[in-house]
């Protein structure tokens, strides 16, 4: 089976969360260089705003197990929700779910190349028909009189709640009894 004919995930399949990091690089040099208003801004953010106010930006989008982020660096915000309201947040958002359908596209040929690893040959999936055939409730599964369901479903296929009737005499199950009716039928069924 090929998986070239799917769609793409949206904003509508995915779950998008934000979370934050340290900034390694120290907004006082590396990135704008000395600027004394600029440093006591961002400053004043961090006292006021914590992390938020000088920090690294994850943005994550997820589908079913699998997950890609876009990160930027340098971030300076009051909080998530001012994040949110951002431009580089939809950017980000949109980055995140391109690299999120490459990663699941990904993942589908992986899971190709896994199945057909694990496929049974015509032989073996034939064996295999047999074996949960012969693992059937066998018929009755209904009391032919009063109707009700003979199978065992607390111990499962094949056991059935019919009661063996034994016939000492010829040393074999003669006829089968319903354990709620107690009518009974012969062996073979009727
Ligand atoms: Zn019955």
């Amino acid at each position: 089976m090929k998986y070239t004919l799917m769609r793409q995930l949206t904003e509508a399949d995915v779950t998008i969360t934000v979370e934050i990091d340290e900034e390694t690089d120290h907004y006082s040099s590396e990135i704008f260089g000395y600027d004394k208003e600029l440093q006591d801004a961002f400053q004043a953010m961090i006292d006021e705003h914590g992390l938020w106010g000088w920090c690294s930006v994850c943005v994550t989008a997820s589908w079913r197990g699998q997950a890609a982020s876009a990160h930027l660096g340098a971030c300076s915000y009051e909080n998530e929700e001012a994040f949110r309201a951002d431009g580089y947040f939809e950017d980000m958002r949109t980055e995140a779910i391109a690299e999120l359908n490459a990663v699941v596209r990904d993942w589908f040929a992986e899971v190709d190349e896994a199945r057909s690893e694990l496929s049974l040959t015509a032989e073996e999936a034939a064996s295999r028909r047999a074996l949960y055939k012969e693992l059937r409730w066998k018929n009755p599964i209904w009391c032919p009189h009063c109707k009700a369901d003979l199978r065992d479903h607390k111990n499962g296929v094949p056991f059935k709640r019919s009661i063996a009737v034994y016939s000492r005499e010829q040393d074999r199950t003669t006829h089968w009894k319903c354990p709620d009716c107690e009518a009974t039928w012969d062996r073979n069924g009727v």
